[in-house]
């Protein structure tokens, strides 16, 4: 999503947060897994203060949410990354982002879409139909794009400390898929997290310019297994480990379609 309007949006923000857009700067202080101690965090919660973030600091509903706002990235005139190995990313990204959602309505958490098909939805509109939703979360759903077409891995942004945790649940989660690469839980100022009351983050499910990764994202077995990371992280980040119930009506039907690899049948 880097070349797209909200990371243009995160640049030419306030000079004072601008250096939370930059990819790369000081602000990957968070990069490793699992989660950074203490100082580290207050260090991070200490220089978005500093730096005029206090503002937008999200109310902490990260322990108590009953709604998730899913927030699939880019549509309409907006296609996002466009690469010859997989469908646009508005496309593959709103099919995830209804994956989770079916996932999640399953696990009896109420959900909100921000759009449920090709429609172009402002990035303010966005956050306003969050921050309306009370006792929420935001997961924005993106997939990456690169000018180096070996970049490849998972990376979940975040911007609220309160969202700290709910991002690293799902970074986490999303490398437990096999052949998956790490590229580590950061602090954007991107507009639907910077914005945002309640804790957001955003997914970034791999790169649609690396072959391998862009070829997988073309399969929908691929992309269900995303979405069950996905789903799963949030529903046992709020009620608790092994709460979440792997579908297998949804995995049954993919496989009788011939479309699941063999160690799933
Ligand atoms: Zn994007």
């Amino acid at each position: 999503m880097q070349k797209t309007s909200d990371f243009r949006a995160a640049q030419a923000s306030s000079a004072g947060s601008s250096a939370f857009a930059l990819r790369g700067t000081g602000f990957a202080l968070l990069k490793s897994m699992p989660r950074p101690n203490l100082f580290l965090l207050a260090c991070a919660g200490a220089v978005m203060m500093l730096l005029g973030g206090c503002a937008s600091v999200a109310t902490n509903t990260s322990h108590t949410f009953s709604t998730v706002v899913l927030d699939a990235g880019h549509g309409g005139k907006d296609s996002g990354a466009v690469r010859r190995y997989s469908p646009a990313e508005k496309t593959v990204a709103l099919d995830v982002a209804l994956r989770v959602n079916r996932k999640l309505r399953e696990s009896q958490l109420r959900t909100v879409l921000t759009r449920d098909d090709d429609t172009f939805i402002p990035l303010d509109n966005r956050v306003a139909l969050g921050n309306a939703q009370k006792n929420s979360i935001f997961v924005s759903i993106h997939f990456n794009d690169a000018r180096r077409r070996g970049v490849r891995g998972f990376e979940t942004y975040y911007h609220s400390p309160y969202a700290f945790d709910l991002a690293a649940a799902i970074e986490g989660n999303l490398l437990t898929l096999p052949r998956a690469a790490n590229r580590g839980v950061h602090v954007a100022g991107f507009r639907v997290l910077r914005n945002a009351q309640y804790p957001s983050v955003l997914v970034e499910c791999g790169f649609l310019s690396n072959r391998s990764e862009g070829g997988q994202v073309g399969s929908s077995a691929y992309r269900e297994q995303i979405a069950d990371k996905i789903a799963e992280a949030i529903v046992d980040y709020r009620y608790g480990e092994g709460v979440y119930q792997r579908q297998p009506t949804v995995l049954a039907a993919e496989a009788a379609a011939g479309k699941l690899p063999t160690a799933f049948r």
